[in-house]
């Protein structure tokens, strides 16, 4: 007995010291992320905006409005993935209904910039690959995700912005369109509104409550979507028109990939709406995926961390949707309220708009 313990000792060790060389991070995540409640073998999640988006201050019509435009977005994207098509054409093409809606802050429902005009941001990732594409400050490309993808797909860039990016939407076969297509009434009264308070604050010499209150009121509604499909394969994108009154060229998050949009397949898939400098400050996106292969934290855990403790500590506010590797879905925000719809592989429809 005395000389077999020894033995079995030693082998004990080597076998163990022999199983974890075999172990990567990856799959390290992958057994923590199973503990998730719930998961799919595809799932779908879509945002169109966090604020202060109350009850009080919305009519039937306009929630019911809301309601079937989020549907119609993530129905699109869930029979995609249904048929065993991509992540990425479902997050394509649902955020183009959504860019094609007036109600949301990106494509036809653009908010205006100071000097009266649209330019318009997006970014898109696939988690297979980690390749990403990103478009900024646009005014003629109709649907930027669309952009996005190209910038992805077709060159060796991961951002374009400007004139430059126009350029080659138009090359790509991009719909192009006049900035007037842009124009919505709604949006260009609130840029009146924002001008009318700047002036007060300003007569007030009240800098900081004049950006405080312009950006908290009027930023809503960019759109996003994050998606695993039947291949396991995970992609995010995110749209935007910005802020309202922004100017000098002002870019958000949502063009950047790890604050606004990122996805990789060892982690999980996210998209971004909030306050845009402060997503950009605390790499919303990436971090939430850095939390879950470094740290071993589930996607709700992560997600929670970021919006409430990271951004929320800065004093920004906003919100995400992402989606894990298994197909746990996640909302977090810390605004009263986020546009948000999610579908799994049953076909099971949530869609939200208030806070719970
Ligand atoms: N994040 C966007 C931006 O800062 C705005 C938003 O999501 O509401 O441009």
């Amino acid at each position: 007995m005395k000389t077999i313990l020894p033995l079995l000792l030693a082998l004990f060790v080597i076998t163990s010291c022999t199983q974890n060389s075999k172990e990567n991070p990856v799959s390290e995540v992958a057994k923590s992320n199973k503990t998730d409640e719930g998961g799919a073998e595809f799932a779908i999640v879509i945002h169109g905006g966090a604020g202060t988006i109350l009850k009080k201050n919305m009519t039937d019509e306009k929630e019911d409005a809301y309601r079937k435009i989020l549907e119609k977005a993530i129905r699109t994207g869930y029979e995609i993935l249904k048929n065993g098509g991509t992540s990425l054409d479902a997050v394509t093409k649902t955020i183009n209904i959504m860019e094609d809606s007036p109600l949301f802050n990106a494509g036809k429902g653009a908010v205006f910039t100071n000097a009266g005009t649209n330019e318009l941001d997006a970014s898109i990732m696939d988690g297979k690959t980690l390749n990403a594409g990103a478009s900024a400050g646009t005014t003629t490309v109709r649907n930027p995700i669309d952009l996005a993808r190209a910038v992805m797909d077709k060159s060796p860039h991961v951002m374009l912005s400007g004139k430059g990016a126009e350029v080659f939407a138009e090359a790509q076969g991009l719909e192009i369109v006049d900035p007037e297509y842009f124009y919505t009434v709604n949006r260009f009264n609130a840029l009146q509104r924002a001008k009318e308070r700047e002036q007060i604050e300003l007569d007030h010499d009240d800098k900081s409550a004049f950006y405080d209150a312009e950006i908290k009121d009027f930023k809503f509604g960019t759109v996003g979507c994050a998606a695993l499909d039947k291949d396991g394969n995970l992609a995010a994108g995110t749209s935007t028109g910005g802020m309202t009154n922004k100017r000098w060229g002002r870019i958000g998050d949502a063009p950047i990939i790890g604050a606004g949009t990122y996805a990789n397949n060892a982690t999980c898939a996210v998209s971004s709406t909030g306050w845009g400098e402060y997503f950009i400050r605390a790499m919303v996106a990436h971090d939430i995926s850095a939390l879950m292969a470094y740290k071993g934290l589930t996607l709700k855990e992560a997600a929670r961390e970021v919006i409430h403790d990271k951004v929320g500590g800065l004093g920004g506010d906003g919100g995400i949707v992402a989606v894990d590797k298994n197909g746990n879905m996640v909302f977090e925000f810390n605004t009263e309220g986020m546009y948000r719809a999610s579908m799994n592989d049953q076909g099971e429809l949530t869609i939200e708009i208030y806070e719970k």
